[in-house]
């Protein structure tokens, strides 16, 4: 195990995100490669250090093949340190950024592994609550996880006010913005994770983020309209009718009438290319 920060040599930067820094780093004893996340606690506000810390307990407890694995939590006077298990070739972000437009059977071998994902952390009583592209990492094998909890929380109760942050709501579900939200017999978030895999999904065949046209100016209340009441899902004409009622199934406006992980699993799309291999990125898409 990773004992000490001073352990770690930093290598390099692998991204930046709002919270903090991505190092690239090495464990001097053993030559292993770690990702190291360190959040600065720049505002030092006790909701953001609780949130940290809430993000770490959560982050020591993981343990499966579909979620980033956390090794060491360094909990410091200005900052939190994660050593994550290294993602060699980044996040589906960059992938996308770069103007691919993934082929269908990549797309469904990247749901199934989200939503193996996503079932564990449920199973766990875990939101994920930040799925997006920049949240799911490929390794060197071509395998796709989940990683970064900086906005999950345990489902401790219903009313727990925790949707101070702003974060990026372009992949948030409509009943987040619904201020009704936290009133009687409301959601318990686990859609909303639903919600965010079809929205990353329709992006992966669509080529850029779905829900406003493109060249359209992405500013806040634009984007909240969309996502509250857009009408028409923009979809591919070359979609299959698999992967047509996959998105509608994650994106229903109405978190109770969404389909839940446990039915989307078992859905058509994200099984056919079921031949004992999911590993979406192999390298047929990443080095072309
Ligand atoms: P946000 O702060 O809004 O969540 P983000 O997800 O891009 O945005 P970070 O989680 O700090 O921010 O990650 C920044 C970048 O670092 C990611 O986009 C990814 O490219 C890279 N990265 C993060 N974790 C790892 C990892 N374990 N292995 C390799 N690269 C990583
Ligand atoms: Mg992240």
């Amino acid at each position: 195990g990773i004992e000490n920060l001073s352990d770690l040599e930093k290598l390099a930067v692998l991204g930046r995100g709002n919270g903090g820094t991505v190092y690239k780093v090495r464990h001097k004893l053993t030559s292993c490669i770690f990702a190291l996340k360190v959040l600065r606690f720049y505002h030092n506000t006790t909701n953001i250090r609780r949130q940290a810390l809430r993000e770490a307990e959560i982050l020591k407890r993981v343990d499966s093949p579909y979620i980033v694995r956390c090794y060491a939590v360094f909990d410091r006077e200005d900052d939190l340190c994660f050593a994550m298990e290294h993602m060699e070739r980044g996040s589906l972000h960059d992938v996308l950024f770069v103007g691919k437009i993934l082929p269908e059977d990549v797309i469904s071998g990247l749901a199934w592994c989200v939503l193996h994902g996503l079932q564990y952390l449920h199973k766990m009583q875990i939101v994920h609550g930040d799925i997006k592209p920049s949240n799911l990492l490929i390794n060197c094998k071509g395998d796709v996880k989940i990683a970064d909890f900086g906005v999950s929380r345990i489902v401790v109760g219903k009313h727990e006010a925790c949707d101070a942050y702003m974060g990026t709501c372009a992949y948030m579900s409509p009943e987040r913005f619904d201020p009704e939200r936290w009133d009687g017999d409301n959601d318990d978030g686990f859609a909303g994770d639903v919600w965010s895999l079809g929205v990353v999904v329709l992006e992966c065949l669509v080529g850029h983020y779905p829900l406003i046209g493109v060249g359209e100016k992405p500013d806040w209340a634009a984007l909240v309209c969309a996502i509250c009441f857009g009408e028409r899902l923009e979809m591919p004409e070359n979609a299959s009718p698999e992967f047509r009622s996959f998105v509608i199934r994650c994106l229903e406006k109405d978190w109770s009438k969404r389909g839940t992980v446990d039915e989307l699993i078992d859905h058509p799309f994200v099984n056919r290319t079921c031949c004992g291999s999911h590993q979406p990125f192999l390298d047929l898409v990443l080095h072309r």
